[in-house]
């Protein structure tokens, strides 16, 4: 199988664009890539997160989402071939290099997106070959293809920060372009397992600042049991450029930033379904 690797793996950021970047990989390499995992598509790592999981953390940012948010700020990491072609063993080489210091910082390793499932073997492979390390692996994914992972693969991902967008299907449907029936077993999957998670939640105004429905979907998570925390990310403007460079229509153009008052009483709402809410 062909790969192409001259492309560096870091970037800046994820905010920095990138495109067409596995183009040049066949359709037969990529079906095999997806089938064993050999081979994954990235869009970037970056170093030194504090914001992706516990402590210090190394990200990967993986390319291909079946989901269509409205907010999103990463559009270019939409398409699998705008990722890089990375080999398996140069992903956990990647994540040798930093272990020491990730163990050292009570940090780890985080898989993100796009949506990382959309890749799940690869994604599966690294995790795996990341917790051999002794290194703390988080997984971060709208939940969607969660179905595509074991019981026995989820027991070995440390966390799982779910990112949920809405929870009644009419709401998720006008936030993500798509229902979320399988977002919800996968979270009731989870609570069945026993496995930790973080819910995250995008606060955008005008679109997901709807008091009832925070409240609905804090219930649901802190019925699960399994919850650390729930996440309020205040949106930000940071991707608008992408959209527009991608020629996509860009249905936030104006929208500002949420205000300190309104995150935090988004962060009460969800504090009062009995989440720890930061
Ligand atoms: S799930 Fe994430 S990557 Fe996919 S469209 Fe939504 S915000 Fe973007």
């Amino acid at each position: 199988m062909e790969t192409v690797e001259a492309t560096p793996l870091e970037a800046k950021s994820p905010f920095e664009m990138r495109v067409h970047l596995g183009d040049d990989v066949g359709d037969a390499d990529v079906r095999t890539a997806l089938k064993t995992g050999d081979m994954g598509f990235l869009h970037s790592f970056t170093t030194g997160s504090a914001v992706d999981g516990p402590g210090i953390r190394l990200v990967a940012w993986t390319t291909a989402c079946m989901f269509r948010c409205q907010y999103c700020h990463n559009p270019d990491t939409w398409t699998l071939s705008n990722g890089i072609p990375v080999t398996l063993a140069k992903a956990i080489s990647e994540i040798q290099r930093y272990a020491p210091g990730l163990k050292r910082m009570n940090g780890g390793f985080t898989l993100s997106g796009g949506e990382p499932l959309m890749q799940d073997r690869f994604v599966v492979r690294l995790l795996e070959a990341a917790h051999a390390m002794g290194v703390h692996t988080a997984l971060e994914t709208n939940g969607f293809f969660g179905e595509r992972l074991s019981d026995e693969e989820l027991r070995n991902i440390d966390l799982i920060l779910l990112d949920m967008k809405a929870f009644t299907p009419e709401q998720h449907k006008r936030v993500a372009g798509i229902n979320n029936e399988p977002v919800i077993a996968f979270a009731q999957r989870l609570a069945r397992l026993g496995r930790p998670m973080w819910l995250r939640y995008v606060l955008v105004p005008g679109l997901t600042d709807d008091p009832e429905e925070m409240r609905q979907l804090g219930e649901f998570v802190a019925g699960l049991g399994i919850a650390e925390r729930a996440e309020v990310l205040p949106f930000h403007q940071l991707g608008e450029y992408k959209w527009k460079k991608l020629g996509l229509e860009y249905q936030l153009e104006g929208v500002e930033t949420p205000s300190n008052e309104a995150v935090a009483a988004a962060i009460a709402v969800f504090a009062g379904t009995g989440l720890k809410a930061c």
